[in-house]
C-alpha cells in the first residue's frame, strides 16, 4: 500500500481582528470586510462578488490602533434625525436613528467652482452648483434644529471665498448663535483681494488654510502650480488683518511626508497660526495614482512629527479623539510662549481622564469631572484653536494647582493645536467608524451626511448632480452682491 505523506496544518500569516462592513472600491456595493493585523500593521481585506478581493492598509502601527479603542466615549445623540432606517448603514444617511453621535462640526459646501484645479481634490472641484443664500439659511436653521446649540460650522466648497455671498453666509451663521464659524480656503483670494480681506476681518472667522508644505515642488505636485509665495503672502495678510489661521496639509506618500515636522515648526513661529491639521490625502474625487497598501496613515504622521522635530515631541503627546471613533483622529496641544513649547500631555496624564474603558473604576483626583470635561472639549472635532473656549479648556485641564495664570484673551493666542485626521476612502471605509462620525455635510434638503460616507459611498456625486440640475432649471438670478 502506497504511503500517504503526512499533511501539516499551517498558521495564517495574519491575526483576524474583527469584522465590519465596507464598500467595493469598484461598484460601491456594501460588502463585509475583515480587519486583519500582519507584521504590526492593520489592513482591511474584503471581497466583492463581482470585482473580487481588495486589500488596503488602515494603520501602520497595530499597537497604536488597538490601544486607541479605550478612548471610545459614549456618543451624544442629536435632538432630531432626518432620515429613517431602511437599507442599513451607510445607505440611510442621515443622520438616521442608528447614528451613534451628534455632529460636532457641520460643513456647508457653498459651491463646486474653484480658482485652482488641484490634481488632489476630494471635492473634484469644477462645474456644478452654487448655493443660494436661501438654501444656506435653511441648512443653518436645520443644523440649529438638530443640534440645539451647534458648536462649529465650516464653510467650504469648491472654493468658498469666490462665492459672491460668502460674507453674508458667515454673518448668517453668526446671527444664529453658532459658536464658532470657520472658512476653509486655498488662500488665493486672501492673498490678492484687499476689500474681501477687510470684509472677512470684520466677521472674524477662523481661517482653515490649505498649506501643504514649505517646498515649491510640493505645491506643483498636489496643487498643479507653485503656490508657496502666494501662501506666505496670504498668511502675512491674515496676520495684518488680525485673523487666526489653522494650517491644513494634505500629506501624500513620496511627496511631503518629510514636511510634517517643518510645517509644525513653521506654524509655531508664525503669528497668525494657531494650529496645524495634517490629513493623509483622501483618495476620493480627484487624486493622483496611489497604492492602497502604501497609504499614509495616522501613525506614519505621528512618527514623522517625532522624527522631524528634534525631540520636541514624543509619541505619547498624541492622543485619540473620543467623540468620533478613536481611530479617526488624534490631537495634541502645546503651550507656546516665546521659545517655551510644552505639550499638554506632559503636564497632565490625559489617558487617566479620557480612557473610557480600562480606567473606569480607578479613583479619580478632586476636580476630575471638570478636568475631564475640559479635555473632552479639547479632544473633540469641534475644538477650534485661537478661541477663548479652547484657552478656557486648556486652563481648566491644567487644574487649579497648575493654573497658568494668564487671561484667556492672552492664553488663546498661546495654545497651539495639532490634529491628525485620516478620512476614509473606498479601500478603508468602515461602517464601524462612520456610524460614530461627528463631521457632517449639510445638504439643502435637510439631511446631514457623515463626511466619509458623503465622499466614498456616492452621496457627493448624487447630490451634486441634483443641485446642478435644479440650478440649471431655476430662473437666472440678478447679479449677486454681498450685503456685508
Ligand atoms: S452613517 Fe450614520 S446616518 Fe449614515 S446610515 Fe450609517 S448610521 Fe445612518
Ligand atoms: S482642493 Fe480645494 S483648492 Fe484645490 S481644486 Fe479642490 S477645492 Fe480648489
Ligand atoms: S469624517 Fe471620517 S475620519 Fe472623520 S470622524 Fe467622520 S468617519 Fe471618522
Amino acid at each position: 500500500m502506497e504511503k500517504v505523506a503526512k499533511r501539516v496544518k499551517q498558521d495564517a500569516d495574519y491575526i483576524f481582528h474583527e469584522l465590519t462592513r465596507s464598500i467595493c472600491p469598484e461598484c460601491k456595493t456594501v460588502i463585509d470586510a475583515q480587519i486583519i493585523i500582519r507584521d504590526n500593521k492593520v489592513y482591511m481585506r474584503k471581497r466583492c462578488p463581482t470585482h473580487g478581493w481588495f486589500e488596503g492598509i488602515i494603520s501602520s502601527d497595530a499597537e497604536m490602533y488597538v490601544n486607541s479603542i479605550k478612548f471610545n466615549k459614549p456618543g451624544t445623540i442629536p435632538l432630531e434625525f432626518s432620515t429613517e432606517v431602511k437599507d442599513g448603514c451607510p445607505l440611510d444617511c442621515g443622520l438616521c436613528p442608528e447614528h451613534k453621535q451628534h455632529i460636532c462640526l457641520g460643513l456647508i459646501e457653498v459651491n463646486t467652482a474653484c480658482n485652482l484645479s488641484c490634481p488632489v481634490c476630494f471635492a473634484n472641484a469644477g462645474i456644478g452648483y452654487s448655493l443660494t443664500m436661501q438654501q444656506v439659511e435653511g441648512m443653518l436653521d436645520r443644523f440649529v434644529e438638530t443640534e440645539g446649540d451647534p458648536e462649529v460650522i465650516q464653510f467650504s466648497g469648491g472654493e468658498p471665498t469666490i462665492h459672491p455671498q460668502i460674507l453674508d453666509m458667515i454673518q448668517a451663521a453668526k446671527d444664529r448663535g453658532i459658536r464658532q464659524v470657520m472658512i476653509n480656503t486655498n488662500g488665493v483670494r486672501i492673498a490678492r483681494d484687499d476689500r474681501f480681506l477687510e470684509g472677512l476681518a470684520k466677521l472674524n472667522p477662523v481661517v482653515y488654510f490649505q498649506f501643504d508644505g514649505l517646498r515649491s515642488e510640493t505645491y506643483q505636485t498636489l496643487r498643479g502650480e507653485d503656490l508657496l509665495d502666494l501662501k506666505m503672502r496670504a498668511l502675512d495678510r491674515l496676520n495684518e488683518a488680525g485673523l487666526d489661521a489653522v494650517l491644513v496639509a494634505a500629506v501624500e506618500r513620496g511627496v511631503n511626508e518629510d514636511e510634517v515636522g517643518p510645517i509644525i515648526e513653521f506654524g509655531l513661529k508664525h503669528p497668525a497660526v494657531r494650529g496645524v491639521v495634517l490629513q493623509p490625502v483622501t483618495h476620493v474625487g480627484r487624486h493622483i495614482d496611489f497604492d492602497p497598501m502604501q497609504r499614509v496613515t495616522i501613525p506614519d504622521v505621528i512618527h514623522g512629527i517625532v522624527d522631524q522635530t528634534n525631540g520636541r515631541f514624543v509619541l505619547e503627546d498624541f492622543v485619540p479623539v473620543p467623540c468620533c471613533f478613536p481611530t479617526c483622529q488624534v490631537n495634541s496641544y502645546v503651550f507656546v510662549d516665546g521659545d517655551k513649547v510644552v505639550p499638554l500631555p506632559r503636564m497632565l496624564d490625559i489617558d487617566h481622564y479620557l480612557d473610557y474603558i480600562t480606567n473606569r473604576t480607578l479613583p479619580k483626583p478632586p476636580n476630575s469631572a471638570d478636568v475631564q470635561k475640559a479635555l473632552e472639549g479639547l479632544w473633540s472635532a469641534s475644538a477650534v484653536p485661537g478661541t477663548e473656549k479652547a484657552a478656557g479648556d486648556f486652563q481648566c485641564a491644567c487644574g487649579p494647582g497648575m493654573d497658568l495664570g494668564y487671561e484667556l484673551s492672552y492664553l488663546k493666542d498661546h495654545i497651539f493645536q495639532i490634529a491628525i485626521k485620516d478620512f476614509m476612502d473606498a479601500y478603508t471605509f468602515s461602517v464601524k467608524q462612520v456610524m460614530k462620525c461627528c463631521v457632517g455635510i449639510l445638504v439643502p434638503d435637510g439631511r446631514i451626511i457623515p463626511f466619509c460616507a458623503y465622499n466614498s459611498v456616492g452621496y457627493r456625486e448624487a447630490i451634486r448632480d441634483q443641485l446642478t440640475l435644479e440650478q440649471a432649471k431655476a430662473p437666472r438670478p440678478a447679479k449677486l452682491q454681498s450685503k456685508v
